[in-house]
């Protein structure tokens, strides 16, 4: 799934009361009923060219039709709520034009958005179910047979779950992006001008940063939190110059991605405390042939500071903020069974010009494809013309 921009252009308030009325119906209905969609829509605002619109919107591939069923019906595609939520953000200011994808990964795609002053930003755009939920049907709770539903309800839950982190860690002071704003499956949050420590070949002063980076670790255990996926694609490392000498540069660490991030308290929080640990001393001794003599740090040790000097628990603040317990089980059975799925199928890879998930329909190349650097030229512009 691609997000293409080229048909915002010329949507209509109409067609935007539209797609806004199948979202609705798709609350209750796996296929939303045109009959309903025409009722949500005339409530909303007059009666006119409903048909119009959805004929408008299955053209572009917002919404489609699905003609197995029983009755007449539509679902809302991917590109539909993308739709949806860019409208959101550019109503509110946050996203006033879209640039390059930077990223794409299992459960996301990632690209530069700028706001009316040409500030650029970074849009993160959820997407489980990118890989069908079809071939792992069973009876799980959150999917119901529902599928548009499921993969609307997961990635809904994926991006509420990482803006409440992001907010929570940011408040502490945490080296993370700035989240601005959050819209269903999506989020819009300050842009890091650093590249993954990936893609980072040496460093002044491994041991430095390795101490930075386990410092990083036990900070966030002792506020209740483990970051669950702390690699090296998730840790941005910053070249921060030196304000007398500029010849100095220190490495800093930004940290990003927090959907899968489980709490201290968590039943396997052992075990992914010694992930994020192990990946660490596993990176830094093959990329920068660093081994640190000190062992550990250990659960155990780490287990015993949550909370300690006063500080506040984020596990607990984000579950107060409205990330119930349930939506978190949900999500982490999502993320797990995506996990899984997508190690075991050779078909699933990282390049973004292989897209080997089910389709949405009619797919249209990729139109936002320039270097980062160009962005500014290439973005494109989002015409919101409903006013609302
Ligand atoms: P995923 O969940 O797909 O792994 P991430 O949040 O880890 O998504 O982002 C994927 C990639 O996108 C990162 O490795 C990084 O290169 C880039 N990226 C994500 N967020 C930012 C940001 N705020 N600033 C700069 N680059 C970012
Ligand atoms: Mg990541």
């Amino acid at each position: 799934m691609k997000l293409d921009t080229r048909a915002m252009r010329y949507l209509a308030a109409e067609d935007w009361r539209v797609l806004t009325a199948a979202e609705m119906g798709s609350k209750n209905h796996e296929i939303v009923p045109t009959p309903l969609i025409e009722k949500i829509a005339r409530l909303k605002g007059g009666a006119s060219g409903v048909h119009k619109s959805i004929s408008t919107l299955a053209k572009v591939g917002l919404i489609a039709r699905v003609k197995e069923a029983k009755y007449d019906g539509y679902r809302l595609t991917y590109g539909g709520l993308d739709y949806l939520a860019l409208h959101t953000h550019a109503a509110r200011k946050h996203v006033y034009s879209v640039g390059s994808r930077v990223g794409v990964g299992k459960e996301s795609d990632i690209m530069i958005v700028a706001d009316d002053k040409g500030t650029q930003k970074i849009l993160k755009i959820h997407r489980l179910g990118r890989i069908s939920f079809r071939t792992v049907k069973t009876n799980r709770d959150y999917l119901k047979n529902r599928q548009s539903a499921s993969w609307m309800y997961l990635s809904r839950l994926a991006a509420i779950k990482e803006y409440a982190f992001m907010q929570a860690l940011r408040e502490e002071g945490f080296p993370v992006p700035e989240p601005i704003a959050q819209s269903r499956h999506t989020i819009v949050m300050t842009l890091v001008d650093a590249l993954p420590m990936r893609q980072v070949s040496s460093v002044p002063d491994p041991a430095a940063l390795y101490a930075e980076l386990i410092g990083l670790i036990l900070r966030l255990a002792k506020h209740g939190l483990i970051h669950g996926d702390f690699n090296e694609f998730n840790i941005l490392i910053r070249e921060d110059k030196d304000e007398q000498d500029p010849s100095i540069i220190t490495p800093t660490p930004i940290v990003i991605d927090f959907p899968q991030m489980v709490s201290m308290d968590h039943q396997n929080a052992e075990m992914y405390f010694d992930r994020d640990v192990e990946c660490i001393k596993r990176f830094f001794e093959r990329r920068f042939h660093f081994v640190s003599t000190t062992p550990g740090p250990f659960f155990k040790d780490a287990k015993k500071t949550v909370g300690r000097d006063g500080v506040r628990r984020l596990d607990a603040a984000v579950e107060a903020s409205g990330f119930t317990k349930k939506m978190a089980k949900d999500l982490e059975a999502a993320l797990k069974e995506q996990q899984a799925h997508s190690k075991d199928d050779p078909d699933e890879s990282d390049d973004p010009d292989e897209e080997s998930e089910e389709d949405d329909g009619d797919e249209e190349p990729q139109v936002i494809a320039v270097q980062v650097s160009d962005t500014e030229e290439a973005l494109e512009k989002l015409a919101i013309n409903d006013g609302t």
